[in-house]
């Protein structure tokens, strides 16, 4: 190794004082961050601007600098805009704010921002504040206005077009005729309330601007994105009319890979790992006269991807719009209450070692009476919406018990009946629930009630008492979805909880995954000193099996045992199970499990 002459060590530090000395009496307030956006060095205008000292943010990372720096909610975001974006622009770009300087006067500002790399592959961040309120005040009205307008283009939080930005460019492709060659993809993050809930808005800010970055690296230059609103971001992409479907697809599955990994974020030096659903619906310019109905039918078939959890959906003329979904369960919703009943289907839970049918989850089937059948976890959520979630439970909870044949509960198998917690909590509920369990001479002790492990966990002080009232009769309660929610589990020690029931994600997770895998075993370990039962949902596959037993657990229920059916296919003749034969999902019955 070559060392470098004390003289030309000396030179260099005065070089570079020099050069701090004389970037200090600029007006310009100068800040670098290194690629990690830790803060690495700022002017004293900087300074003045932020009120801290530069001593103070020295090699800080980016919440802790945020945090100490005292700036205007605008400056902020568009400094946060910046630093989000710039991994992926890595050119120099400008924009306007307005804010105070340090003596409080309002001033615009010129916002620069020049990427940096090094040889070695480092790269660095200078962001540059120009003061130009001379400037500014000297442009024309119209020049003005120009730049008012496209300053409300944007979304301050991820620099994205707003709803605003996206309409006017929407509208210029459409009234310049070229909408059969525009495609649009409306994306919307599966369960971004429960990220927010669960890590704190921080978290979910940085979510929606990795989800920004990621949309943002999946396009080429003609294509565009922006969000919309909370958690909605469009994404729009012009190719030639012929080849729009192709494209608009591989953007699709692009994007959709890109999620198809875990991400870390960061809370207070706490790190967090988990991957971001998305749910993607795709309309064609050509199947819309206007920007409002294209953006209406990507809505759409956006829906369609949620309800059924397939991802991506490309719109087709066909689909309900969500009135008219709404309507059409509405519809069916009134016929089953005036008809007092509503059908339920049972799906067996089952012991993988004996194969034997422990017990039956009772599972709402809501169907029109030409025969359309509502996915329960839309009919439920419309209810929950609309607020009458109990009405509901409560027609299920007296169809069951007025249909069920007591031959589903012999032996010692139970039925499990999932509640929402507003239901549970309501008054009268639980009398309402032991009468009619009396009624129909089951035993208490044969009914369990399945309720989430997060709206446990939220309504724990209201439910205390009713789980501990229901549990003094013998009717056990389950924790279901266990594993995703925000597990306190201090409950589990002073309540009344007899089961929990292991969500499918995680189960999935623990597959392939070390820590998902550990994390189930301690659940395994737990439950078994604290003698609740566990059961694992969403048994698909026979390899699935062979994961159970080697994580010793027994009780398991999914597609792979037997899918939910009429309780008919449980009970008497074996002529049924025949029968149900032609019903898709009942070749796992190709694999039948013990009935006695
Ligand atoms: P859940 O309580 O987690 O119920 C399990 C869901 O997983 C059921 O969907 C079931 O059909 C489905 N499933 C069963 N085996 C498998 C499998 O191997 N793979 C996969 N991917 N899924 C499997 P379903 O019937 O559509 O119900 C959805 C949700 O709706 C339920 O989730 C529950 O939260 C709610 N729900 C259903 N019936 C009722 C009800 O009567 N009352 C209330 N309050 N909620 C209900
Ligand atoms: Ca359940
Ligand atoms: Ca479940």
């Amino acid at each position: 190794m070559t060392s470098i002459p004390g003289n030309a060590v000396e030179t260099l530090r005065q070089t570079l004082g020099q050069f701090q000395a004389a970037l200090s009496v600029v007006d310009d307030a100068i800040a670098i961050f290194s690629h990690s956006n830790k803060f690495l060095w700022c002017n004293k205008s900087f300074e003045d601007f932020t009120g801290t000292s530069r001593m103070m943010l020295l090699g800080k990372n980016r919440e802790e600098w945020m945090q100490q720096i005292g700036l205007e909610e605008d400056v902020r975001c568009k400094l946060e805009a910046f630093l989000n974006e710039e991994a992926e622009r890595q050119s120099k770009d400008n924009s306007f704010i307005f804010s105070r300087d340090h003596r409080g006067i309002r001033c615009t500002y010129m916002v620069e921002s020049h990427y940096v790399a090094y040889k070695d592959d480092s790269k660095s961040l200078v962001f540059i504040l120009k003061n130009i309120t001379d400037k500014y005040k000297a442009l024309d009205l119209q020049k003005r206005a120009d730049l008012l307008e496209k300053l409300s283009e944007r979304c301050p939080l991820t620099a994205l077009l707003n709803r605003r930005g996206l309409e006017k460019r929407l509208n210029y492709i459409l009234s310049e005729g070229m909408k059969d060659g525009l495609a649009l993809m409306f994306c919307d993050v599966d369960k971004f309330k429960s990220i927010n809930d669960t890590y704190g808005h921080d978290v979910g800010d940085q979510v929606l601007r990795r989800i920004s970055s990621l949309l943002r690296q999946s396009i080429r230059g003609e294509d565009f994105v922006g969000r919309l609103a909370g958690d909605e971001f469009l994404v729009c992409i012009v190719n030639q009319p012929r080849q729009i479907e192709s494209v608009a697809r591989s953007v699709s599955s692009r994007i959709l890979n890109s999620l198809a990994k875990k991400y870390t974020f960061n809370r207070r030096n706490e790190d967090f790992e988990f991957e971001i659903g998305m749910s993607l619906g795709i309309a064609f310019g050509r199947d819309a006269s206007s920007v409002d109905q294209l953006m209406r039918n990507a809505d759409l078939a956006m829906y369609q991807a949620k309800s059924t959890k397939s991802m991506s959906y490309f719109y087709d003329s066909k689909l309900m719009a969500k009135n008219d979904v709404d309507d059409f369960i509405r519809q069916v919703s009134d016929a089953h209450f005036s008809s007092g009943l509503i059908p339920f289907h049972l799906q067996p839970i089952v012991s993988v070692e004996s194969s034997e049918v422990v017990g039956y989850e009772v599972l709402v089937r809501p169907i029109s009476s030409d025969g359309v059948l509502i996915p329960a976890g839309e009919f439920i959520g419309f209810h929950e919406e609309k607020g009458v979630i109990e009405s509901v439970d409560r027609l299920l909870v007296k169809s069951l018990f007025n249909q069920l044949n007591l031959e589903i509960i012999s032996g010692d198998r139970f039925i499990s009946i999932n509640l929402s917690a507003i239901t549970l909590c309501s008054e009268k509920f639980s009398s309402f629930l032991l009468d009619s369990i009396r009624s129909s001479q089951v035993s208490f002790e044969h009914v369990v009630i399945e309720i989430t492990e997060t709206a446990f966990a939220r309504n724990q002080s209201s439910l205390r008492a009713v789980v501990e009232y229901l549990a003094s009769y013998g009717v056990r309660i389950y924790l279901d979805d266990f594993g995703v929610g925000q597990a306190g589990l201090a409950y589990l020690i002073d309540l009344p909880i007899h089961g929990l029931k292991i969500d499918s994600s995680l189960f999935n997770r623990s597959k392939e995954n070390d820590k998902a895998r550990s994390l189930l075993s301690s659940f395994v370990l737990f439950s078994d000193q604290l003698d609740l039962d566990l059961i694992v949902e969403g048994v698909e596959q026979e390899l699935d099996l062979i994961h159970l037993h080697d994580l010793h657990i027994d009780w398991a229920q999914g597609y792979k045992l037997s899918p939910p059916m009429p309780q008919e296919a449980f009970c008497g003749s074996s002529d049924f199970f025949d029968r149900t034969l032609c019903c898709p999902l009942s070749e796992t019955l190709r694999n039948p499990f013990r009935l006695s």
